[in-house]
């Protein structure tokens, strides 16, 4: 009987060795171990042994069934190692190669840029006020003292709806909007992003662009708190070495008007080819706030005053990034999209 036992084992672990699959090796398992199996066949046996020799014959066949056992598991996790090791040869997997990069979205420039406005303007005390971008002709021109004869309409090229509807030229109703809902109460202290429309299109114009209109009504408001207010701006937006300065201008909103140029992004001030060897360069129109329009908006405009101003959002990307065709703004191509 304990032949018969080591002589099993000895076949068991010759097959074991000889197994060249998982599902051979459960064969073994079944064959030697299971219920039916050769080593429960021995044991049935031991019935016709004498009583005194059953305690070491059982427990040699526990060490038979453990020997075979603990071999059986051995080549079952070689096996597993070299079915993995095969697999992973045949897919080529390099696990040393970068895994899949996503694409990680980012700011519009035109977004960043307006959000950078904002910022600037909202530490000064203003806050943010939206109108509608299809607008009534008496807030886009006659409350803006621009009556439907007053040839200065003619600068800004019109998309009309109908003869009262348009879509708005400028953010400038905005501020009619505003006044006329805050008024009498002061201050006033808006500015008021959004998109504007003219019938424009080439390098440096598009029919739909980005304007930032400011306001500011109260009592004692001067015209150097809006050159103070613009330093402020300028200096935040493109740097603290800018300078500006104001020329003499015409808006039929605004009296006195200004152009307001900064020193030249690019050279300086000291002249370049982008500000036309003059070292400055125009980025906003500004002025005091016309008596009719504050009159026509319901305030005194014997008590109060007040500036106004107005940029575009692409101008101001455009020097603040030295980009020289907005329609790149437009065109969605993610080359130039991405550098941002
Ligand atoms: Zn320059």
């Amino acid at each position: 009987m304990e032949r018969k036992l080591l002589e099993m084992q000895a076949r068991a672990l010759a097959d074991l060795e000889g197994a060249g699959s998982l599902d051979e090796l459960n064969e073994i398992r079944v064959r030697y171990l299971g219920k039916k199996g050769e080593l429960t066949g021995v044991l049935r046996g031991m019935a016709a042994l004498k009583a005194e020799e059953r305690p070491r014959v059982g427990q040699i066949a526990n060490q038979v069934r453990d020997k075979i056992e603990d071999r059986l598991n051995e080549r079952t996790a070689q096996l597993k190692d070299v079915i993995r090791r095969e697999r992973l040869a045949a897919e080529i997997l390099d696990i040393t190669l970068p895994g899949t990069v996503f694409n990680v979205g980012r700011l519009h420039p035109l977004t960043a840029v307006t959000r950078q406005i904002e910022d600037i303007f909202l530490g000064l005390g203003f806050s943010i006020a939206e109108g509608p971008e299809v607008e009534l002709d008496y807030y886009n021109f006659e409350a803006l003292n621009l009556p439907k004869d007053h040839p200065a309409r003619d600068m800004q090229d019109t998309f009309f709806i109908t003869q009262e509807v348009l879509l708005r030229t400028h953010t400038s109703p905005v501020q009619v909007r505003t006044m006329e809902r805050t008024a009498p109460a002061l201050p006033v202290k808006i500015i008021a992003p959004g998109k504007v429309y003219r019938r424009d299109d080439d390098a440096t114009h598009s029919p739909m662009f980005h304007q930032v209109e400011g306001l500011a009504v109260d009592r004692r408001i001067t015209m150097a708190d809006l050159r103070g207010v613009l330093q402020v701006f300028a200096q935040q937006m493109f740097g603290p070495e800018t300078r500006t300065r104001f020329r003499p201008s015409y808006f039929p909103f605004t009296e006195p008007s200004a152009e307001v140029d900064i020193s030249c992004v690019m050279c300086g001030g000291r002249g370049c080819r982008v500000c036309s060897h003059t070292g400055w360069l125009e980025i906003l129109g500004c002025g005091m706030v016309h008596p009719r329009v504050l009159e026509m908006s319901g305030y005194d405009s014997g008590e109060v005053t007040g500036f106004a101003f107005g940029m575009g959002v692409e101008r101001v990307a455009m020097l603040k990034y030295g980009i020289d065709d907005l329609r790149l703004f437009f065109d969605n191509d993610i080359r130039f999209l991405a550098q941002f």
